[in-house]
């Protein structure tokens, strides 16, 4: 049977904004960059073990091991 080889085109998102570049937070550990926390905000899960919650407005950094809780 006929098969249509064409890819069909890939799903981009597109803002009509200029690109405004959030600030960022960038784990001390592993160098990943992350969208900065605000409060109120999920803490980052750095893929290192690292956490950094915000707390009154200070980030607060612990390292939690994954026990799979
Ligand atoms: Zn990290």
């Amino acid at each position: 049977m006929a098969h249509s080889s064409e890819a069909s085109p890939p799903a981009l998102t597109y803002t009509t904004k200029k690109a405004q570049p959030g600030p960022t937070f960038t784990c001390s550990r592993c160098k990943r960059v992350y969208k900065y926390p605000v409060t109120g905000d999920p803490p980052i899960r750095c893929e290192c073990g690292w956490w950094y919650t915000v707390r009154d407005g200070w980030i607060v950094e612990e390292f939690r091991h994954r026990l799979g809780a």
